[in-house]
C-alpha cells in the first residue's frame, strides 16, 4: 500500500485540468465519504418518515393526477440543488404515491416486502458497483456469485457439474433456458451451430410445449428466439391447474404426426395465478422419452426448495435441464434478483463468448471466472450478494419459516373464503396465491338461506362486480388485490408474501371485498 494517509488516494491537481466542483459528489476521499454517509442517512430518513406517516397500501392517486403533477418536475435543470432539497421533492412527489409493499393490505402480486438484510446488501452492492462481466471489475463478487450459484444448484439437488448465473428475473431466465434448449436441439439434431450459422431451415417446425397456465414469457421467449409465438403449443391443465399429462401425450403424438419438431417442455413450478405446480417427475419422464429439453419455470415456487416441508412439492425438479428461480418473489429480495440454473454446465458452450477487452481466451485457460459467457447481459449487478446476506442473517430455517408461514396463511384464508357465502374459491391454493370471486346475491334473498347464491349470476355481472371491487379498493387506497380471469371470467387474487401479515389482516380484506361487492350490487339495483 502506498500513500497510506487518510486523505484518500487522489493527488491534488498541480498540473492539468482542475476537477469540477461537482467532484464533491463522489466517494474516494474523507469529504466524499462524509458526503456519502450524510446522503444515505438523509435518504433513509425520508424513507422511514414516509413509512411512518402514510397509512394504507396506497394513497389511491390516479395516473392522470400523477402525470399532471410529475410533469411539473424538472428532470435536467441547468444547475443543481442541495441533495436534501431533491430528496424532499422525491419524498413528496414519489414516495407518498408509491405502493407500500410491506402493508398487510398489499396482497396483489408476486411483489414482496424485501427482507432487511437484503436491503443492507443492496447498499453495499450499489456502493461498490462491481460489474460481473469481467473478473477485473468484480473479483470477489465474481467468485462469490459462483459460490451462491453452486449453493442454489445444491438446493435443487443438481449434480456437481451444474452451473448457472444471476439474472434480472424469470423473464431473462426463461429466455436463457429456451435459447440453450433451441441451440442444443439444433446442434444435436441438425449439427447446426445456431450461434454462428443462425436458425436452420427446419426452424419453422420447432415447437415448445407449456401448459395453458404458464407465464407469458414462454410466448415472449419464442418470439425473441426467432421461432414466433405460434411455435408455442399450450397443453390444457387439469382442475388443479397443473399440466394434464394425457393431453400432453396426445399433443406430442399429434405434433409428431404433423411432422413438427418439439424441442422443449416448459413446466411451471408455481403458476403466477394459482401457484399450481406441474407434475415435474412425469414431465421429466416424458422429456427423457422424447429427448426434449425440460425447463422448469420455478420463478415463484422455487422457494419451496428452502423448506423441508415444502420441498417435496418440487420432486423431480433435479431432472430438469434448466431451472428459473426468482429471488425477488417468495425469497424476499429487492428487485432485481433471479437465477438461471443449468444441470449440465457444459451446455453453456452454446453461449460462449470471448472479447479481447473483457475475457480473452487465455483467461479461460487459467480458470479465471467468466460470467459474461453465461448471461445474455454484459454489465451486470452483484445481486447474488443479497440472498447471500439474507440466508446468512436469517438462516435457511429462518427463510423457510417465512415461506411456510405464507403458504399456511393461504390455506387459512381459503377456508375463510369457503365459509363466506358471498365469496367463491376458484382453486385450492398450492402455494401462497388465492384466487376467488365475489358472488352476487340472489335479489332479496341475501338475509336468508345463502347456500346456492351464485349459479345464476351471468358472466358480465361477475366481471363487472369483481373488476369494480378491485378498482375501487385500489382507487380508495384501501387494499391492493390482483385481478385475473379464470376460464374467461373475472376473478380476484391475493398473493401472500408478507410474513408479518396475519389472518385477521386478511379477514379485514375479505370483509372489504364483500362490502364493496354489496355496495356495487345495490348501486346497480337502484339504477
Ligand atoms: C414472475 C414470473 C415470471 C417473470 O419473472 P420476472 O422476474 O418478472 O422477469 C415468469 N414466470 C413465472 C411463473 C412468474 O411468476
Amino acid at each position: 500500500m502506498t500513500g497510506g494517509d487518510l486523505t484518500g488516494r487522489h493527488r491534488a491537481a498541480t498540473d492539468g485540468p482542475t476537477p469540477p466542483d461537482t467532484a464533491s459528489a463522489f466517494l474516494g476521499d474523507p469529504d466524499g465519504n462524509a458526503a456519502y454517509a450524510a446522503a444515505i442517512d438523509r435518504a433513509r430518513d425520508c424513507l422511514l418518515e414516509s413509512f411512518a406517516t402514510v397509512d394504507g397500501p396506497y394513497a389511491g392517486t390516479d395516473h392522470e393526477t400523477l402525470r399532471a403533477r410529475i410533469d411539473e418536475l424538472t428532470v435536467v435543470p441547468e444547475t443543481g440543488d442541495s441533495l436534501a432539497a431533491v430528496l424532499e421533492t422525491v419524498a413528496e412527489e414519489v414516495l407518498t404515491d408509491s405502493v407500500r409493499v410491506h402493508d398487510p393490505d398489499c396482497v396483489a402480486h408476486l411483489h414482496c416486502p424485501p427482507a432487511i438484510p437484503a436491503l443492507a446488501a443492496e447498499l453495499l452492492l450499489s456502493g461498490t458497483n462491481q460489474s460481473l462481466d469481467s473478473f477485473d471489475q468484480a473479483p470477489a463478487a465474481s467468485v462469490l456469485e459462483e459460490r451462491v450459484v453452486d449453493a442454489c444448484c445444491d438446493l435443487f439437488d443438481y449434480p456437481a457439474d451444474a452451473d448457472g448465473v444471476f439474472t434480472g428475473g424469470g423473464t431473462e431466465s426463461n429466455l436463457l433456458g429456451l435459447l440453450l434448449a433451441r441451440d442444443w436441439y439444433c446442434q444435436t439434431r441438425f449439427d447446426r451451430d445456431v450461434q454462428s450459422a443462425g436458425l436452420p431451415p427446419e426452424a419453422a417446425d420447432l415447437r415448445l410445449l407449456c401448459s395453458d397456465a404458464a407465464h407469458f414469457t414462454a410466448d415472449q421467449a419464442a418470439h425473441h428466439l426467432g421461432l414466433g409465438e405460434d411455435a408455442v403449443v399450450t397443453v390444457p391443465t387439469d382442475d388443479d391447474r397443473r399440466m394434464n399429462l394425457a393431453a400432453l401425450d396426445e399433443t406430442l403424438e399429434a405434433l409428431a404426426a404433423d411432422g413438427r419438431r418439439p424441442f422443449a417442455i416448459v413446466a411451471t413450478a408455481g403458476t403466477t395465478d394459482f401457484g399450481s405446480i406441474d407434475p415435474l417427475a412425469p414431465l421429466a419422464d416424458r422429456a427423457a422419452e422424447h429427448d426434449l429439453w425440460l425447463h422448469v419455470d420455478a420463478a415463484y415456487g422455487g422457494a419451496c426448495a428452502i423448506s423441508d416441508s415444502l420441498r417435496p412439492k418440487l420432486a423431480g425438479i433435479d431432472r430438469a435441464d434448466s431451472i428459473a428461480v426468482d429471488f425477488h418473489k417468495l425469497f424476499y429480495q429487492p428487485i432485481s434478483c433471479g437465477a438461471f440454473l443449468l444441470r449440465d454446465g457444459d451446455r453453456y458452450r452454446f453461449l460462449e463468448r470471448n472479447a479481447a477487452y473483457l475475457n480473452p481466451e487465455r483467461d479461460d485457460a487459467a480458470g479465471v471466472p467468466n460470467l459474461v459467457s453465461k448471461s445474455p447481459r454484459t454489465t451486470r449487478r452483484f445481486d447474488a450478494l443479497k440472498p447471500f446476506v439474507t440466508f446468512n442473517a436469517l438462516g435457511r430455517a429462518g427463510v423457510a419459516d417465512c415461506v411456510e408461514y405464507v403458504c399456511e396463511l393461504a390455506d387459512a384464508v381459503a377456508d375463510e373464503i369457503r365459509a363466506e357465502p358471498a365469496l367463491e374459491l376458484c382453486c385450492d391454493p398450492e402455494l401462497s396465491a388465492v384466487v376467488f370471486r365475489y358472488r352476487p346475491s340472489d335479489r332479496g334473498a341475501r338475509a336468508g338461506e345463502s347456500d346456492d347464491r351464485p349459479g345464476s349470476a351471468s358472466r358480465p355481472a361477475l366481471d363487472r362486480l369483481n373488476r369494480g371491487i378491485r378498482d375501487e379498493l385500489f382507487a380508495d387506497g384501501e387494499a391492493i388485490l390482483a385481478r385475473t380471469e379464470v376460464d374467461g371470467t373475472a376473478a380476484l387474487k391475493l398473493t401472500l408474501l408478507n410474513p408479518k401479515t396475519t389472518l385477521s389482516d386478511l379477514q379485514a380484506v375479505l370483509a372489504a371485498v364483500v362490502d364493496r361487492g354489496e355496495a356495487l350490487e345495490a348501486e346497480t339495483d337502484s339504477t
